[in-house]
């Protein structure tokens, strides 16, 4: 049976409600910080329970979290506050939530979750890095707890592990274990945020050979609902450990990412500029790259065409990396035989330096779209075509003519998912294609609210388009990759039914009362997508 977004299957919403109606551990417990009513355990999912809303005295709702004997509970205003909330990397997500708790142990999380839960009917968000583009790393009206200060990385030299702590970005991680000789798959922009980006797979330069990120994450630590602190591996709690590796926010707290390291060579890439007049030698290159990605596992290429503002022009990028340090290894001839060369920073570098490289600008409001296509030239033509159409309207309408576009593509070989396999599986589903396929992704960062509303319609519009061409050749991929995934997306519906399953029963099992889903609702749910509602 095909899962429709706008229905889920009866049989999966009654194994779910199953285990949550037998829960028991909701109480009525009046709430003392905000005088409000903590909700009964019948009333489990938002779509059931309109929660109260906390008075608006910021004292009253953060109270619960010092008494607990919280230290550091950031108020606004507090410059600690103002600088935690500038550190998010897109302005759509710098909110301003009553309170901002930022605990240093796996204890104070358990501790902040069960105050939040017990205490108040205040809902909360999660954040590490902050670099997702939506705001389902913060929140206006509730609790953001920040895991910032819960940083480092830790390398075990007999298990060959990185023991990794959620608030870390991966600049961090490399640098700690470049020294020694030593790497793991992670961000290819080194302030990327480690465990949003591992809960949501891990596309990096590594993924050839070694699957999505998250594949090589052997054990997570994680705070549950309730407050315990629970290992997710191979042998404990293994339903928990497969539906982590994709299923985003649904099930905990991750507080320790132990990751397997293997050794690494200095790597050899950059990136190279060309004039948008080598278009067509760069879709061929490209093309040819993803028929081939199955046979050139040490090589990442990525290639984006990017309208800049400062050109007021769109110019191609490509991103060349060989992991094994190889100068110009074939596989990129193509890509290197292009005319038009602008610039090129192709070197042998660390990989930490080389993600130093591949950041993008902050401070903007950041709109993305992402889809998978098969590889077919055809829709990468009507993709840039579309690309034209929305940088000319941009253009003619922006007041400060200060908009970055990206049209991004991404090779997903089957050997990907081979090694997802190998190491015990995700829920992400591309074991499914039978192809190697490409990841979309379009993003249009501008300034000011007003210019955001019309580039999610922009946006809507070129990824809309996109994906209708491409039914219309035969080119469509249902799969969305969630890290890239905008609010009016529907990632989770398309791993799959069977992973949706394994998800949902993971969050019923480990989450019976349903906090990720209801008090901590921001970011992708599995009893919340797109197209149906739990109820
Ligand atoms: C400049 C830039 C470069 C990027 N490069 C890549 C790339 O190379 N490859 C790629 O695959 N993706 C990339 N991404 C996308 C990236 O993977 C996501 O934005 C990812 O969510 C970032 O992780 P974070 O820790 O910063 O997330 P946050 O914004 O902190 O959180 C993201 C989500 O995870 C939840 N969360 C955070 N911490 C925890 C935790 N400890 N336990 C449970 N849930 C938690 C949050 O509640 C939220 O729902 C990039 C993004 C940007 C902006």
């Amino acid at each position: 049976m095909k899962l429709s977004s706008q229905q889920a299957p009866a049989a999966l919403l009654a194994a779910a409600t199953a285990v949550l109606a037998s829960s028991s551990s909701a109480s009525d417990l009046p709430n003392s910080a905000c005088g409000c009513v903590s909700p009964p355990a019948s009333h489990l999912f938002a779509a059931k329970l309109p929660l109260p809303v906390c008075p608006a005295d910021i004292l009253d709702k953060c109270t619960a979290l010092t008494k607990a004997g919280i230290a550091n509970v950031l108020t606004p205003e507090s410059e600690t506050y103002k600088e935690r909330t500038l550190t998010y990397w897109s302005l759509t997500s710098q909110l301003t939530p009553w309170c901002i708790v930022q605990p240093t142990t796996p204890e104070e999380v358990a501790l902040a979750v069960t105050t939040l839960v017990k205490e108040t009917s205040c809902e909360f968000a999660v954040r590490s890095g902050g670099h997702f583009i939506w705001p389902a790393n913060n929140i206006e009206e509730g609790v953001t707890i920040d895991l910032g200060l819960m940083s480092g990385t830790v390398y075990d030299e007999e298990k060959k592990l990185a023991r990794i702590s959620p608030g870390s970005r991966w600049g961090g991680v490399y640098g700690a274990l470049e020294p020694h000789g030593m790497t793991v798959p992670g961000g290819r922009a080194s302030t990327v945020g480690v465990a949003g980006f591992l809960n949501g797979g891990g596309n990096s330069f590594y993924s050839a050979r070694k699957g999505f990120a998250c594949d090589n994450v052997v054990n997570f630590e994680v705070v549950l609902a309730n407050g315990t602190i629970i290992n997710a591996n191979a042998n404990e709690h293994s339903d928990l450990y497969q539906a982590m590796k994709g299923g985003q926010s649904n099930f905990g707290i991750v507080t320790r990412f132990d990751m397997q390291a293997f050794e690494a060579p200095k790597l050899w890439g950059g990136v190279v500029q060309w004039n948008k007049t080598a278009t067509q030698q760069a879709i061929d290159a490209h093309v040819d790259w993803v028929t081939n990605h199955d046979k050139n596992i040490n090589d990442s290429a990525i290639v984006f065409w990017t309208y800049q503002p400062a050109l007021k022009d769109t110019v191609i990028i490509t991103s060349l990396v060989d992991t094994q340090g190889h100068a110009a290894p074939p596989a990129f001839d193509k890509f290197l035989g292009m005319s038009g060369n602008l610039s090129s920073t192709l070197r042998t570098a660390t990989h930490k330096e080389l993600t130093d490289e591949l950041e993008q600008p902050a401070g903007y409001r950041d709109i993305w779209w992402t889809g998978t296509i098969k590889n077919d030239r055809k829709v990468y033509e009507k993709v840039l075509e579309l690309h034209d159409e929305l940088t000319t309207f941009m253009a003619a309408q922006s007041p400060d003519g200060d908009f970055i576009t990206q049209a991004m593509f991404q090779s997903i070989p089957t050997v990907l998912s081979r090694h997802s396999e190998e190491r015990g599986g995700n829920v992400l589903g591309l074991d499914r294609e039978p192809d190697n396929v490409i990841m979309l992704l379009f993003t249009l960062a501008v300034n000011g609210e007003a210019q955001e509303r019309v580039a999610r319609e922009q946006m809507r519009k070129w990824g809309d388009g996109t994906m209708e061409f491409a039914r219309g050749v035969g080119a469509a991929v249902e799969w969305q990759y969630i890290n890239y995934a905008y609010d009016y997306q529907d990632p989770l519906t398309s791993y799959g039914e069977a992973n949706l399953k394994k998800m949902m029963d993971a969050a019923a099992k480990y989450d019976p009362s349903g906090v990720f889903q209801t008090r901590s609702p921001r970011g992708f749910k599995v009893s919340n997508r797109s197209g149906y509602k739990l109820n």
